[in-house]
């Protein structure tokens, strides 16, 4: 039985995450996506919710797991008992920073592989930052991210814009 661990902060999923987890699901027995449970500043969505729109956007595949962590993600590859992690590969940016964790990561847990899926074509340009900096400019989002990620995006962005306009610092637990 091999269990793999695919890490990221997910803020939010969007297709290309999905498209590499329903992917790495069909090459290992288990697939469990691990939400870093950072400080809420560095993020726009809080943990919870960011594990929701996972669970939510991947419910349909059977073998797929969401779970947040905290600290190490070797660490966490450990206690769940992954012997491989994913990451997925867009372009030659990706590389290097990949390429870095994968090698630190093999140092701290010799144990652990690394595996890198390449992107669909269609989602090579895709990102998180990408899909909220058009979502937070009202462009369309519609076949970027699952509904239910486009909604909580929208809803995110219409109480900030309603915070502006009535002079409510538009400050969140986030900033
Ligand atoms: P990070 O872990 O750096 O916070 P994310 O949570 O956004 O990054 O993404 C998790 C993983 O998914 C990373 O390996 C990232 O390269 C990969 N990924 C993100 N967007 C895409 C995409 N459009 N196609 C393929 N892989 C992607």
């Amino acid at each position: 039985m091999i269990r793999a661990l695919y890490p990221g902060t997910f803020d939010p999923i969007h297709n290309g995450h999905v498209d590499i987890a329903a992917r790495a699901a069909t090459l290992f027995d288990e697939l469990v996506i691990g939400i870093y449970d950072s400080p809420p500043k560095m993020l726009l969505l809080d943990t919870a919710l960011r594990v929701a729109l996972a669970k939510g956007a991947l419910a349909h595949l059977a073998n797929v797991r969401v779970l947040p962590y905290q600290g190490l993600t070797v660490a966490f590859a450990r206690e769940i008992g992954a012997s491989v992690m994913v990451r997925g590969l867009r372009a030659i940016s990706d590389f290097e920073f990949e390429f870095q964790m994968a090698l630190t990561n093999k140092k701290l847990a010799p144990d652990i592989e690394f595996v890198s899926l390449m992107t669909s074509l269609e989602y090579a340009y895709l990102s998180s930052t990408i899909l909220k900096e058009i979502a937070a400019l009202r462009g369309d989002i519609s076949g970027l991210a699952p509904l239910a990620v486009q909604t909580a995006l929208q809803a995110h962005f219409d109480e900030l814009g309603h915070a502006a306009r009535h002079g409510v610092p538009m400050v969140s637990s986030r900033d």
